[in-house]
């Protein structure tokens, strides 16, 4: 059975590269039927907090990484976070002086690396990796204040909780053949290794704070979906073979492959994660979009209680597809939930005398229309453009500023069958039209 884990160390929020980790493990688990494990590396107790931990599951569920053995939840190879395991490490660490592969110095337990071996791997991603143990210092399993150093308790960890597949940054690559000759001086079978690419910022520098929102918590707040960046996620350094790009999660499962994953470096393309974000908003169920949309309008200051849920449904349907975050779609729907913003738009001097006494007839007798219908006041438009010796957009834009207090809407009559006759007329009334 397929056994991974993801090893946050909890020093920081959860940021994009340990999210990406956590996914492929979560990928490759569920491909499988294996299990994931969560587990916290809090060796390092000045940095480690207990709210680092917290926000890290929290990262992780909002992303629909669920695990199935961790510190919250238990299971049969706990615990799972490294400072409630120190008795183990200890437990082999002092196996190692026995056998005469450690020695002590002063309080510390120091693993002696003897020369002359070829120290390899084989991993998934990277093909074979050897290195000479001469060229290796001697490993510190313990250190003075009895706590364990991160390679030591990493093998003893990934051992003793059945981890058949070690899948983490290709950062640590370094740090393998140590921890291969750990796991060979304990007599213990190796995991298979898969060390993911390094993701880049644009400028193919190592992603940082330059480069936009690190934590993945801070998308969550910009309008991003999990399912938006579980999707991106997924496409850094690995793609399903053909052009395809937007899939759910189970899709992804069906398709991933570690072997498919690349080394080359992944490079961190906002515009991408926008584009898919935004497929993914359009795959949303329209309730779902709508209460999902709702706290981005609050922050707006929209009265949004105002309305039934039907009304934002249609609100949002109308924009057909438009923003490419939950926060562009509620700033792009703004007037459609509440005029207070259009009127805060508002500035008199954004159309001409010309422009305002047009619209001014123009809306006189089109709110007195039959059938308060799209397409019907469209086709009055016309003939009363035609009428006029005007032009459709002579009409359209100055009403759509006056209904939207934007350059650009959704068909400005659409809007207007929408809003309905009333609201209509009152928009206009407000701007003296
Ligand atoms: N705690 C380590 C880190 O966050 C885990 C490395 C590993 O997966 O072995 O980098």
């Amino acid at each position: 059975k397929v056994r991974v884990r993801f090893a946050p160390s909890p020093t920081g929020a959860l940021h994009i590269g340990g999210a990406h980790t956590a996914l492929f493990n979560w990928l490759w688990a569920r491909k499988n039927n294996g299990v994931f494990v969560l587990r916290i590396e809090d060796t390092d107790r000045e940095r480690s907090t207990k709210e680092f931990e917290e926000t890290i599951l929290k990262g992780m569920k909002w992303l629909g990484l669920d695990w199935d053995e961790g510190p919250d939840v238990g299971g049969p190879k706990g615990p799972y976070r490294q400072s409630e395991r120190n008795e183990i490490y200890h437990e082999y660490a002092e196996q190692l002086l026995r056998e005469g592969m450690a020695y002590r110095e002063g309080p510390a337990i120091i693993f002696k690396v003897p020369p002359g071996l070829t120290l390899g791997f084989d991993d998934i991603v990277y093909g074979r990796i050897e290195v000479q143990s001469d060229t290796l210092k001697d490993i510190v399993l313990i250190k003075s204040d009895g706590s364990p150093t991160y390679n030591f308790a990493v093998v003893v960890d990934d051992y003793t909780m059945g981890i058949n597949y070690v899948i983490r940054g290709e950062d640590h690559i370094s740090n393998t053949p140590k921890q291969v000759l750990l796991y060979q001086s304990l007599n213990w079978p190796l995991p298979k290794f898969a060390h993911l690419p390094m993701i880049l910022g644009k400028d193919k520098k190592k992603l940082s704070k330059r480069h936009g929102a690190t934590s993945v918590y801070e998308y969550r707040n910009m309008g991003y979906l999990p399912e938006g960046l579980f999707n991106y996620f997924a496409l850094l350094g690995w793609s399903p073979g053909d052009d395809r790009e937007i899939f759910t999660k189970e899709e992804a499962i069906k398709m991933f492959d570690l072997k498919r994953v690349t080394k080359r470096a992944a490079v961190f393309d906002m515009e991408k994660l926008n584009h898919i974000n935004q497929a993914h908003i359009n795959l949303l169920d329209p309730y779902k979009r709508v209460e999902l949309v709702i706290p981005f309008w609050k922050e707006l200051g929209l009265d949004v209680e105002r309305h039934d849920k039907d009304y934002l449904a249609k609100a949002l349907e109308l924009l057909e597809g438009r923003g490419q975050t939950l926060k562009e779609v509620a700033e792009y729907s703004d007037y459609l939930l509440d005029f207070e913003v259009v009127k805060k738009r508002y500035d008199a001097s954004d159309l001409t005398e010309t422009q305002k006494d047009i619209i001014k007839e123009f809306s006189r007798e089109l709110v007195n229309i039959d059938e308060w219908d799209a397409f019907k006041m469209a086709e009055f438009a016309k003939n009363w453009a035609a009428q006029k010796g005007l032009k459709m957009k002579d009409i359209a834009m100055p009403l759509r500023w006056a209904l939207t207090g934007r350059k650009v809407s959704p068909g400005i009559f659409e809007v207007a069958a929408f809003l309905g006759r009333e609201e209509t007329k009152s928009r206009l009334s407000y701007y003296g039209l």
